[in-house]
């Protein structure tokens, strides 16, 4: 194709006849009219929508452009204006826009995806505008080029809505539930308290799966997503979230209660049973609320939360609603746990020692190791840190280490007086260590490196490891029993051991709980109760101890009930190492 102005100058060249055109301008003018036949077959032979635009004072032209062009420009030059303006891709709409910007600059290129809103289908393009070489003499003139790219967008439209969809409900996925979660919270206009999430977790599915199969399973969970569709607003997003548990997005109108209300519905759309094949089953899910805030960062902290009040929703047979204190909670355990493996590890706990009085003499007869951490200067109490140990298994360890010191420090003392002290040593065992240590093993062990005999050592169990496995408790008892260790029931009366367990297993020592003898001095059973208590140890052949005797008149009561020791604050608190020898010493002096 030729550009106009060169069609124009050909027609004057084929009039050269009539001798009005120089030699120089005809020469000139073919030249052209070459250059535009050359700048034509370059455009043709590019795969391309291309076209060039040429820029002479205020006129921009489309000076040849090829046929893919033509057919997404819908637009020919044959029949229609040459001038940009009445091309209609480039006088309106992002490219026209963004053409006039390149037009005005000095840029050398520029390019930019853009979706042509024109057709109904939508086009995508990546448009590129180049400015070709500028001869002197010459319009400026630039090549725009527009790759389609709207197969592709499609393609990966249609592979992220994949991606985006769990594919047995056709539900959205966590993928998606998270990108509106953070969407929300993204938004400017989101206020604290204008949107929840619910996570609801199907109770149960795991034992349909394994009974029923698989197959079973998978038509468990497309009716229990219908019956959640059925019982939530259109604008509510439901998501499957992971295998049996969903989640919901929904926004507040009337706050919290929106979403208590919800869940209400939800139960009630699971109240009808479920029929599968030729089953019918019941289905119930437990439900965890968690209330968008702007202090919470991103959707997976959203869902966190809600999933932790999920757990205690499932705990509880409720709905819970997340609140921010059980998270910190949560929090401090886990940073507990992390910097006590460092602690055990750096061998930086201690173990002070309470002094055990025989409350007939009031000599003392022996010690109980406690163990301390100190973690920057604050001290953490055991009641803190003992229940994450054994939650984390660290008791394992712990309990170990804290054996092998007591019966170290035992040895010690003895080499300290040069004699074998008249001291027994108890040390905490706890039941999970009676679960997961060979603990009659590593008993023999602390007591063989220390040199020190069976029977100076009391191991402090409660009545909760019994109960939880009262078989294996037994073994490992009469296990240690062997080494001709002591046994000690610690915190009796607080448990629910059976008489019958009681007298079964090779228990020496009852440790009265300090609860009852701390009641003592109120008027309350608290008496009756230690009484009954020293009486049925008296008739089951063993000793006693009070704990938490804290004042002279406890002392005395207790002396007189016939209690064997006495342990608490009115003798000494727990003491570091030297500071129990010295105690010991002196008093039984
Ligand atoms: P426990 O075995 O019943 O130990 C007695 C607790 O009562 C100790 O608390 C002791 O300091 C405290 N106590 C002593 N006298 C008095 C008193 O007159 N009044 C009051 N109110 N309290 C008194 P502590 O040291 O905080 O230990 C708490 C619990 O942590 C222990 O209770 C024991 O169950 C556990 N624990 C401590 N060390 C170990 C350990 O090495 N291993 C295991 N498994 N548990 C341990
Ligand atoms: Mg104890
Ligand atoms: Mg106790």
């Amino acid at each position: 194709m030729q550009a106009a102005g060169t069609r124009r100058r050909g027609r004057s060249h084929a009039g050269d006849s009539t001798g009005d055109v120089s030699p120089a301008e005809a020469i000139a003018s073919e030249v052209e009219r070459r250059l535009a036949q050359s700048r034509q077959a370059y455009l043709d032979a590019l795969p391309i929508a291309a076209a060039i635009v040429s820029i002479a004072g205020s006129e921009t032209l489309v000076e040849c452009a090829n046929e893919h062009f033509r057919f997404i420009a819908e637009w020919d030059e044959r029949i229609g204006d040459r001038r940009a303006s009445h091309v209609p891709i480039l006088r309106s709409g992002p490219i026209g826009a963004r053409l006039a910007d390149f037009i005005e600059s000095d840029d050398p290129a520029y390019q930019f995806e853009t979706a042509d809103g024109r057709s109904i289908a939508g086009r995508h393009f990546t448009v590129r505008f180049s400015r070709l070489k500028h001869a002197k003499g010459q319009p400026r003139r630039l090549l725009v080029s527009l790759i389609d790219r709207t197969a592709q967008v499609e393609t990966e439209k249609s592979l992220r809505s994949e991606m985006l969809r769990d594919s047995l409900t056709g539900l959205p996925n966590r993928f998606a539930f998270n990108e509106r979660v953070d969407a929300v919270l993204a938004d400017p206009s989101f206020s604290e308290g204008s949107f929840a999430v619910l996570a609801i977790d199907m109770t149960r599915f795991s034992r349909v799966n394994e009974c029923m199969g698989a197959m079973a399973g998978d038509e468990l969970l497309i009716t229990f997503a219908r019956r959640l569709v059925s019982a939530l607003r259109p604008t509510d997003m439901l998501a499957r979230t992971s295998g049996d548990e969903f989640g919901v997005l929904m926004r507040l109108e009337r706050g919290l209660s929106d979403a208590l209300r919800a869940a209400e519905r939800i139960k009630t759309v699971l109240t009808l049973p479920f029929r599968l094949s030729e089953l019918e089953i019941r289905v119930d899910c437990a439900i965890g609320c968690a209330v968008l805030s702007p202090g919470v960062n991103s959707a997976d902290e959203v869902l966190r939360n809600a999933q932790f009040a999920l757990k205690r929703a499932k705990r509880l047979g409720t709905t819970q609603v997340y609140e921010p204190i059980q998270a910190a909670a949560v929090r401090r355990r886990f940073s507990i746990e992390t910097e006590l493996r460092c602690a055990i590890e750096a061998d930086a706990l201690t173990l002070a020692y309470q002094p055990l009085i025989d409350l007939d003499s009031g000599r003392v007869a022996g010690f109980e190791a406690l163990a301390r951490w100190s973690h920057d200067g604050d001290a953490i109490p055991p009641a803190e840190f003992i229940p994450v140990a054994e939650e984390s298994g660290l008791i394992v360890p712990l309990g170990r280490w804290a054996l092998n010191t007591a019966m170290r420090t035992l040895s010690e003392w003895d080499r300290a007086a040069g004699a074998v002290l008249p001291f027994n040593m108890s040390v905490n065992l706890s039941p999970i260590q009676i679960s997961r240590d060979d603990i009659a093993a590593t008993v023999v062990g602390a007591l063989a490196s220390a040199g020190i005999s069976g029977d100076r050592l009391t191991l402090e169990l409660t009545e909760s490891a019994i109960i939880q496995d009262p078989d294996r408790v037994a073994k490992a008892l009469n296990a240690l029993k062997k080494s001709q260790v002591r046994i000690a029931m610690d915190d009796f009366g607080t448990g629910f051991t059976s008489l019958a367990m009681l007298q079964k297993l090779p228990i020496d020592l009852l440790k009265i709980d300090q609860t009852f003898v701390g009641g003592m001095m109120a008027a309350d059973d608290s008496t009756a109760i230690v009484r009954a208590i020293l009486s049925l140890a008296r008739a089951l052949g063993m000793a006693t101890t009070a704990e938490g005797i804290d004042s002279e008149d406890l002392a005395e009561m207790l002396t007189e009930l016939g209690c064997t020791y006495g342990q608490g604050y009115h003798f000494s608190a727990p003491l570091p190492p030297e500071e129990a020898l010295v105690f010991g010493l002196s008093r039984n002096a």
